[in-house]
């Protein structure tokens, strides 16, 4: 069996989910689910933990159940062995526009273990099929009555050619396509009827979005991660990717060290998702980069941490967040750092683009220059950090809380 299924244990009520939502949200959001009793949704993605679609999955999931909708959530046995997922991160790759060399062997085992979970995912009966990742794509074949959506979470604006050439006839069997972001559906042939765009977007009731004060976060990070209390503290929370551009963050704090000589960069990217092989090499490198700097301070190995806790005191700790990379499907942490009133600045990437808009709630830099530029800025002006930290938080509470994506899920299934 390649499939598990994952059970979040959280237990919400439907009183406390609604009052996030306006009259008019709840209204339909009460009336969809009325509709859809009786109905079978079923969420597939690669992993349970790390990363942003895990993330939203673990809420999404409750938020549905809480409205009495049948909804469950199923991922991919991290033994599956062999190059399965060495294979979909290079999918993961050349879909944001790198240049991958998949050799033929590993794509036909890809193929053939895609399609026995196409088979386990049938036996499931589900009316309704979300899926996230591109590990159980050869889904799309299956049976005509079940009804399938494919929710793409990264940037595929500018995909690999040959690898979109070789996935593509995958794709193309799902009913709906779903893309984050307009930019993303640069896709030869795929037909317009069948796209939908809408954002992901955060929980307001999970840990991660608590609000704690910034002196209680810095102690408590103090203690546990060993940043000094004192100087201003810069924060990136992120897998290491290359994607998301730790070391041009780094080559921008080196640069504005001089004039700050106490502030701290934290760097939080504990690894603890099971399909994500490439994660080691890019901290080690990062690591490598900023070796001797003892106001860096990385988080990679998760071993004696609360990674959830300690990932949100990073963020109401930080003075700055930061989220500098230059390809993103969408970045759940711009939106979780502005929840927490924390200004924020973005690098170039559409799904950062999508929440930022430069000087109005934070700022976008393009290159290690810009960014310790907007650094200086920020760290000198108290006005404009106030001014962010304010639109920020108005921005994700009109835009990228769950109770909207959820509503956005039901729209589509009441479609199909
Ligand atoms: N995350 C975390 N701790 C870490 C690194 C990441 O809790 O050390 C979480 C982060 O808070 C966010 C998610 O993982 O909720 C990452 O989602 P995002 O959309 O930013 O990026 P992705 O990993 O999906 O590319």
């Amino acid at each position: 069996m390649y499939l598990k299924q994952v059970k979040p244990k959280r237990k919400l009520k439907k009183s406390d989910f609604l009052k996030h939502s306006n009259l008019k949200e709840k209204k339909q959001l009460l009336k969809l689910a009325k509709e859809m009793q009786g109905k079978k949704i079923v969420h597939i993605n690669a992993t349970a933990q790390g990363g942003g679609v895990a993330e939203i999955l673990n809420s999404l999931i409750p938020y549905t159940q809480s409205l009495g909708v049948d909804a469950s959530w199923y991922v991919i046995d991290p033994k599956i062995g062999g190059n399965f997922f060495k294979t979909t991160n290079k999918f993961f790759d050349g879909l944001q526009g790198n240049k991958v060399n998949i050799s033929s062997s590993d794509f036909k085992e890809y193929e053939k273990k895609s399609q026995v979970i196409a088979y386990e995912i049938d036996k499931l009966s589900a009316d309704i099929l979300v899926i996230n990742d591109t590990q159980p794509l050869l889904a799309g074949f299956l049976a005509k009555k079940t009804k399938k959506i494919f929710y793409s979470h990264v940037d595929s604006s500018k995909p690999d050619k040959k690898l979109w050439k070789r996935l593509f006839p995958y794709f193309k069997n799902y009913q709906k396509i779903v893309f984050s972001n307009k930019e993303f559906v640069n896709q030869d042939n795929l037909l317009k009827e069948k796209t939908v765009i809408f954002p992901p977007a955060i929980d307001p009731l999970a840990l991660k979005q608590k609000n704690v004060a910034k002196e209680t976060a810095r102690k408590y990070l103090q203690k546990k991660g060993n940043i000094s209390k004192s100087g201003q503290l810069i924060v990136q929370v992120s897998r290491f990717d290359a994607f998301k551009n730790p070391i041009g963050l780094i080559e921008a704090f080196s640069k504005i060290q001089e004039n700050y000589k106490n502030a701290q960069l934290a760097l939080v990217g504990f690894n603890v998702a099971k399909d994500n092989p490439v994660a080691e090499l890019a901290y080690k490198k990062t690591r490598e980069y900023a070796k001797g700097n003892k106001n860096i301070h990385l988080f990679y190995y998760p071993k004696n941490k609360k990674v959830e806790e300690f990932t949100m005191m990073a963020q109401n700790a930080a003075d700055i967040v930061v989220q500098n990379s230059y390809r993103e499907g969408f970045g759940l942490t711009v939106s979780e750092a502005m929840w927490k009133q924390r200004p924020v600045i973005g690098g170039p990437a559409s799904g950062i683009k999508k929440q930022i808009k430069h000087n109005k709630n934070g700022l976008i830099a393009n290159n290690s220059d810009e960014l310790a530029k907007c650094l200086k800025e920020l760290l000198d002006n108290k006005e404009k950090r106030l001014k962010f930290s304010k639109e920020g938080k108005k921005t994700v509470k009109n835009n990228f809380l769950l109770n909207r994506l959820i509503l956005d899920h039901f729209k589509l299934y009441k479609k199909l």
